[in-house]
């Protein structure tokens, strides 16, 4: 049904699936459907987050679980299945990786220029895409720039189209943008005769895009909701002529009912009367699969919703979504007599590792190269400057620089996130912890990037995991219990003995937060109140004193937003009171990012430590604790601590001692 399908019989399509060798089976569908049968089959991708080539570019490393090139190759013997199929994108493919910033940050959108992404996605041969949230990342005239390239069209039906009263620019409908499309087919039923078809797609893009990119886009669009905009819009596709209608849904699938605004909305879209079939993504997940719970109008084994097929594609590539519909032509009208949805993965994961199950196609690669190469000098190069060593060598027993420079970031990020929503003006602080601090990792695993030069590729040092930011709004109370579960990473330690071990081995690194915003003290001669898996040990204990915000004793019933990552804000690490019910910011954006953003807008970063933390004194008694011996240049510029080389630690380490008298 793309267009290279059109003209080719059922004979050609045979001869060629067999040339292709086992790989090429033909679908059932396109085996046994009859004379007024039809095989439609529907490819998806989504979430590509400018993932093109197979490569991590924060790692500066191949990488065989992403890429549009891997999948590429799935597209290319999928398509030799079908006697009639149809590509199509569900949005957020154009931020996400080193390449994207590169684009909008460096090389630029100029006239007849194409966006790699796109370059790749013109290769291919897709149909249609949607939008996602993501493409407004980098403002309206940016994004417009790149789908001006495209060989395509574009379908979003829930933004900018004349909303009377509203502050939308002159209710002008997005540049390349339509609500819906009605693409004009041939397909090859089963006795091998040629029939003309319309095919209608409809796309939706969560609402939250007016808070994600308000600085881009208040004033300038407005944007309806998901389910809404489907009802209005889907009769009038009808009317046009649609024989079928696919939903390209960017939103994910949330088995709530509706309400409105909602974000993950597909459930309740494939409810809509007249849609056949449902594109979903947002959530970077899989469908059908375990990644979901079936439950009322969900089935996660099928792959249905409201019993309607659907898909989701994973991200960043890891998949090709599949619908395979059955049609039957009665009179004029198609109907769908059957469905099967499935995703197919370009890796699996075996001990650890991911291996790849095709290869990459080589002219998707050529269409991106130059920009590959381009994106790789990008994150070798440096981006901004940090005025203080970024390191994590002390980062377990005072504030310090590679946790201070996450706080900053996620502070300045979340800070502008509440503008506008009934948070603004909610004192914001952060919670970060280091996540490269030795341990099992070793002696060498230290984050330790010095004054100078910052490349992107040091911000994956800086911030390890591509976890996603999250803001959660919790009262002086629970900041408190927050830090009491930290300071469990300390062993208790008694007044008049010297060299008494810090650092409990058993509680791992990334579960001491460290939160900016207040000032506070850790009593070690006091016990632990959790355990190292966040059990309560003790309801009495208190190690967190002199709690304080703005210099003053900090108010337990006081409301406070706090920046973090989606792994604490969704229980990870079982903090008290910590968990979705709390959350009030549920960001697209990954830390990292929200890192290089704050880097490119300071362009020199100072990350001074400003011993915000500290150990509370206690009387003749002294700890020792190992650290990379990288430190020892930094030992003795830590703020708030008095630490004294004591010599060699186990296993390469360099040993330390602190004098906890006062
Ligand atoms: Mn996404
Ligand atoms: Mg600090």
């Amino acid at each position: 049904m793309s267009t290279r399908n059109i003209d080719q019989s059922r004979r050609t399509f045979l001869q060629s699936a067999t040339a292709l060798g086992a790989l090429s089976v033909l679908h059932p569908y396109s085996v046994f459907a009859s004379t007024g049968q039809a095989h439609l089959r529907i490819m998806e991708t989504t979430d590509l987050h400018v993932h093109v080539f197979p490569y991590d570019y924060y790692g500066d490393k191949p990488a065989d679980n992403v890429g549009l090139a891997r999948t590429a190759s799935i597209i290319n013997s999928i398509r030799a299945e079908a006697s009639n199929a149809l590509l199509v994108d569900n949005g957020d493919f154009l931020q996400g990786n080193p390449m994207g910033d590169y684009i909008a940050y460096e090389r630029g959108m100029s006239e007849g220029q194409v966006h790699p992404v796109i370059a790749a996605m013109n290769t291919l041969g897709f149909d249609c895409s949607t939008l996602g949230n993501h493409e407004f990342n980098y403002g309206l005239e940016f994004m417009e720039a790149v789908l001006g390239g495209a060989e395509f069209p574009f379908v979003c039906a829930n933004v900018a189209m004349g909303n009377p009263g509203s502050t939308a620019r002159d209710d002008k409908p997005i540049n390349h943008v339509k609500p819906y499309t009605i693409l004009d087919r041939i397909v090859t039923t089963g006795d091998g005769t040629e029939h003309p078809i319309k095919v209608g797609l409809i796309g939706f893009v969560p609402q939250q895009i007016m808070n994600w990119d308000r600085r881009w886009l208040h004033g300038n669009i407005a944007t309806r909701d998901i389910v809404d905009a489907a009802e209005a819009w889907v009769p009038e596709m009808k009317e046009a002529g649609a024989d079928v209608v696919i939903a390209l849904s960017h939103s994910g699938i949330d088995a709530g009912s509706r309400s409105e605004g909602m974000e993950n909305a597909s459930l309740h879209v494939a409810g809509v009367n007249g849609i056949d079939a449902i594109v979903t993504g947002h959530h970077h997940r899989v469908f059908p699969g375990p990644a979901y719970e079936s439950a009322d109008g969900i089935d996660a084994k099928t792959g249905t919703l409201q019993g309607k097929p659907a898909v989701m594609a994973g991200f960043w590539g890891s998949h090709l979504g599949l619908i395979d519909l059955l049609l039957e032509k009665q009179g004029d009208a198609w109907s769908v007599l059957s469905a099967e949805s499935e995703a197919r993965a370009i890796s699996e994961r075996v001990e650890r590792k991911n291996i790849p199950l095709v290869e990459s196609d080589a002219t998707v690669l050529e269409s991106v190269q130059a920009d590959h190469d381009a994106t790789l000098a990008y994150v070798r190069r440096a981006v901004g400057k940090t005025a203080a060593p970024l390191h994590s060598y002390f980062a377990l027993v005072a504030d310090d620089p590679s946790v201070q420079v996450v706080s900053q970031a996620q502070t300045w990020y979340i800070s502008d996130m509440m503008k506008g929503t009934e948070w603004e003006g909610l004192p914001v602080l952060s919670a970060a912890a280091p996540f490269k601090a030795g341990g099992r990792g070793g002696p060498e695993y230290y984050t330790d990037v010095p004054v100078g030069d910052v490349a992107i590729k040091n911000v994956s040092d800086l911030y390890l995991y591509p976890n996603t930011v999250r803001a959660v709004a919790i009262t002086g109370a629970q900041v408190k219990e927050w830090l009491e579960r930290s300071a469990g990473i300390f062993n208790q330690v008694n007044a008049g003995q010297a060299d008494q071990p810090l650092i409990n081995p058993e509680f791992p690194s990334y579960n001491f937060d460290v939160i900016d915003g207040v000032t506070y003290e850790i009593d070690l001669t006091q016990p632990s109140k959790y355990d190292p898996k966040g059990e309560l040990l003790d309801a009495s204990a208190s190690r967190v004193v002199n709690l304080k915000h703005n210099g003053n004793p900090i108010d337990e019933a006081q409301k406070f937003i706090v920046a973090t990552n989606n792994y604490r804000a969704g229980g990870g690490g079982n903090f008290p009171g910590i968990n979705d019910d709390v959350v009030v910011f549920n960001g697209p954006d990954t830390n990292r990012d929200v890192l290089v953003r704050y880097i490119v807008d300071q362009g020199t970063i100072n990350p001074k430590a400003d011993a915000n933390w500290k150990f509370a004194s206690i009387k003749d008694a002294s700890v020792v604790f190992d650290t990379g011996p990288g430190g020892r240049e930094h030992a003795a510029n830590v703020q708030g601590v008095s630490i004294e080389a004591v010599g060699d630690g186990a296993d390469g380490f360099a040993r330390y001692a602190i004098d906890l008298g006062g």
